[in-house]
Parts: C-alpha cells; sequence; structure tokens
C-alpha cells in the first residue's frame, strides 16, 4: 500500500450527500482509504506524498457495469450489421478464444479503462469455447496486472441454435457444467470482505442463449452464496420479437417470471421499455447499466435513462464489449450518456453533474458498493482520477465539469485504486502497452484465420 498522499490546488468534486465540490482543495489519502477532503491546503503528515494537483479536476473513479472484455481482439467485424447479424458474423470468431487470448485482450481493455479513468470494472465473460482452458483465471491475473478492482461475472449460455436459440452449438455449455463452474469460481475468488478488490457475479447471457432454468438456478445459487445478478435486456426490437414468439411476452415479463428481478440484479441496456416496464425495474430496485455507445453502433435505440432515474431506478454506465463500442473509453460513455439523453429528451434531460454522477454513484449502486466507492469522502476506498484540464483543449471552460463531460477527453495525471497508483502521466503503470498492442493484433489475426477468414 502506499502510505500517505496527499493532493492539493485541485477542483474536487466529491459526489457526496450534498454534492460538495471545493475549488481550491485537498484531499489525504492513508493506504487504501481517504482520510480527509476539504476546502484550501490542509494538513501535510510527515513522510506524505504531495500531489501539486493545481490546474486539475479530481473525481471518484469511473465505474464500469458492463463489459465483454474478450471482445477487445475481436474490434472491428460487422461494422454496419444489426446486433444478431453481429453476433451471428461473431460466434464464430469467439469459439476459438484460449487463457491467452482472454488474457491479452483483458490486459488491453481494463489498461484502456483505466487510461479513462475507471477504477472499478465489471465483466460479462459468457463465451466458454470447449478445450479453452481456464479463461476466468485468464482475465483474472489480467485484472491484477492493471491494479483495477475487478467484479467479474461468471456468464453462460446453454441454448444453442438446434435448441432454438441464437448462438451455435459448439459455444454453449452444458447447464450442470455452467453451475458447477459458478459454484467454483465463487469458492476460488469471490471476496465480499471490505475493501474487496475481487467479486463475483452469476450473468446468464440473454434471452435468446440461455434456457430458463439456467436462469433460475443461477438465481438460486447467487442469492445462496450473496452474489449479484447481471444479464442483457431489451436490447433490441430483435429480442423482443423472439421472447414474444418463444415465451408469450416481453423480456422484462419473462426474466421477472424466473425470479430475475429486484436489488442485487442489474441488466445490461434496458433500450425498448414501455412505461410499465419502466416503473416495474424502479419499483423492484433494479439496477440498469446504460451502454449509450454500443447502442448507437448497433443502431438498438437510446435507452430511458431519464425516465428511469426519474422513476427512482438505479443507473450506472458501461462501455459495452469493445467488438461493438472499439473505443471502450468510460469517459465517452459519460459524455455520449449526456447528449444522447439530451438528443432523446431535450436541453434539460440531464445535467452535467448527473452524467458523472451516474459514471460514478450510480455504477457503485449497480455493484452494491455504495458505502465504499462512487464518492469522495472520509473512510471511503482511495479510489479517483486527477484529470489535467488547464491545457489548450479545456483552459477556457470555466466549469470543470462541463469541461470534463463536454470537452476532449483531457489527460489523466494520476489515477489511484484503493491507494494505489494505476496510471500516471496518461500511462497504465502495469502493462506494457506497445508489446500489448503487438500481441492484440496477432491474437485477432489467429483468431481469424481459425474461424476461416
Ligand atoms: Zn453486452
Amino acid at each position: 500500500m502506499s502510505g500517505t498522499v496527499i493532493i492539493e490546488g485541485a477542483h474536487i468534486v466529491t459526489m457526496d450527500g450534498q454534492r460538495s465540490e471545493h475549488t481550491d482543495g485537498h484531499l489525504v489519502v492513508f493506504d487504501d482509504r481517504i482520510v480527509t477532503v476539504g476546502d484550501g491546503p490542509g494538513p501535510r503528515p510527515e513522510g506524505a506524498r504531495v500531489i501539486d494537483a493545481r490546474g486539475c479536476l479530481v473525481t471518484p473513479g469511473l465505474v464500469n457495469t458492463h463489459q465483454h472484455l474478450y471482445q477487445w481482439v475481436t474490434r472491428g467485424l460487422a461494422v454496419d450489421d444489426t446486433l444478431f447479424g453481429w453476433l451471428t458474423r461473431l460466434y464464430p470468431v469467439w469459439a476459438g478464444i484460449d487463457e491467452h487470448a482472454v488474457n491479452v485482450a483483458a490486459s488491453g481493455a481494463l489498461a484502456w479503462l483505466a487510461r479513462t479513468g475507471c477504477t472499478t470494472s465489471t465483466d460479462h465473460h459468457y463465451v466458454f469455447p470447449h478445450g479453452g482452458g481456464d479463461l476466468l483465471a485468464a482475465e483474472i491475473e489480467a485484472a491484477r496486472a492493471v491494479g483495477l478492482r475487478f467484479h467479474p461475472c461468471r456468464g453462460s449460455m446453454d441454448l444453442g441454435r438446434s435448441a432454438g436459440g441464437l448462438p451455435p452449438d459448439e459455444v454453449v455449455e452444458d447447464r450442470d457444467a455452467v453451475l458447477a463452474a459458478s459454484a467454483d469460481a465463487i469458492d476460488r475468488w469471490h471476496d465480499p470482505a471490505p475493501g474487496s478488490m475481487l467479486r463475483i457475479a452469476l450473468a446468464p447471457c440473454s434471452p435468446f442463449s440461455v434456457t430458463g432454468e439456467l436462469m433460475r438456478e443461477s438465481a438460486e445459487l447467487a442469492r445462496e452464496r450473496g452474489l449479484r445478478l447481471h444479464t442483457h435486456l431489451a436490447e433490441t426490437l430483435d429480442e423482443e420479437d423472439f421472447c414474444r414468439e418463444r415465451f408469450g411476452c416481453t423480456p422484462l415479463e419473462y426474466v421477472e417470471s424466473l425470479g430475475w428481478t429486484g436489488p442485487d440484479v442489474w441488466f445490461a441496456h434496458a433500450v425498448h421499455l414501455d412505461d410499465s416496464a419502466v416503473k416495474k425495474i424502479a419499483d423492484s430496485g433494479t439496477g440498469v447499466a446504460h451502454c449509450p455507445s454500443s447502442n448507437a453502433r448497433l443502431g438498438a435505440g437510446i435507452a430511458r435513462s431519464r425516465d428511469l432515474r426519474d422513476a427512482g431506478a438505479p443507473v450506472g454506465l458501461g462501455v459495452d464489449g469493445a467488438a461493438s463500442n472499439e473505443a471502450g473509453s468510460l469517459l465517452e460513455e459519460v459524455r455520449h450518456a449526456l447528449l444522447f439523453a439530451r438528443a432523446r429528451g431535450g436541453p434539460r434531460a440531464l445535467a452535467v453533474r448527473d452524467a458523472l454522477e451516474m459514471a460514478t454513484l450510480g455504477g457503485a449502486a449497480l455493484l452494491g458498493r455504495t458505502d465504499e466507492i462512487g464518492s469522495l469522502e472520509p473512510g471511503k476506498l482511495a479510489d479517483l482520477a486527477v484529470w489535467r484540464i488547464d491545457g489548450f483543449a479545456h483552459a477556457d471552460i470555466a466549469d470543470p465539469v462541463a469541461a470534463l463531460v463536454l470537452g476532449a477527453p483531457p489527460p489523466l495525471e494520476l489515477l489511484l485504486v484503493g491507494g494505489t497508483p494505476v496510471v500516471e502521466h496518461d500511462r497504465a503503470l502495469g502493462v506494457d502497452a506497445e508489446a500489448l498492442a503487438r500481441d492484440a493484433t496477432a491474437v485477432h489475426r489467429a483468431l481469424l484465420a481459425k474461424a476461416g477468414g
């Protein structure tokens, strides 16, 4: 751990209960926790590392609530297709992934997330090809190397094409095998302790790739073991058509019948919701991971983030997999969340500080960790981002939060996770970026060759 670190001279956005901001503020970190936040220079304990952050904005670290890390090595494919067309193109490529591919992809995606202000990320890994090796271990190793707080979701698919699902049979698993692997992942890695760097969630993939039995049994297992539940829902109209034809109801009605609503559940996307679905999600305390760039990239639509927030649903942000969001930047999602909300709902649909709130406190709520992350308050974990906003691109924007949310992505001076530096001067400390780029290119080519071009 890091001893004492003092950040001073910055504009600090705390996201505390009063939404306090300190124009010329200080923040003191001891080991992995925040000790004090306030105006002026603050205390200077002996031996402390002092960071002069004049010209910088300090925010809570961003929380990424939906991602498929392995997709970092399958970017730029089916670039003009629908979700179902894109999936059908990509499933055979994904069928070739192994431990090395997942480790390279996860290292790249997580290092880039860190570079864009993310301190905690989920992953939703649902492709486990036969003979692919220990894929969850491969991504957990990557998260440790990069240094991010990590909530990998053990995903799954058990509804192959021969049984009426969308994915080819070679990428789906047997239901009992999924449940055994899920229990094993919990035993090996889930750490419920305060300050945890790693928590598992369970995450069957979607209504069109998973059986109802697996959804129900995954929920039972998660609740027995005190884990959270995650899945894709209401992403496209194709999915809605699939559910109406197969189950005679909407995607939300379907998963609700399987026990998949509640404060321990969060859905990715939730784009296609009518008013009663918005109310049902909010009333049940179910969370939503809003992924504006991916939804736009696949032409899925614009989620009703304002309506969900007004109804009281927790809403966080996610980059989604890099195969449908090649940028993979969490800060960019904050900007897109704001722009798309206003494009849909008018100029007052989302304020700049509310967009940042979704990426911080909103994300923390989805992961059940608002007591530890999402705001800068004494006693909370020292997960924070120090953005430089006095340069060419931002210096004349008077409101620092507007500079961050509306302006170009600023340089990231420092990213702390539990008080430990993960990014300094725009460089992710845990990886060799050039080597990673070479490795990712090689893996991408090998996967395409394996899938037949
Ligand atoms: Zn997704």
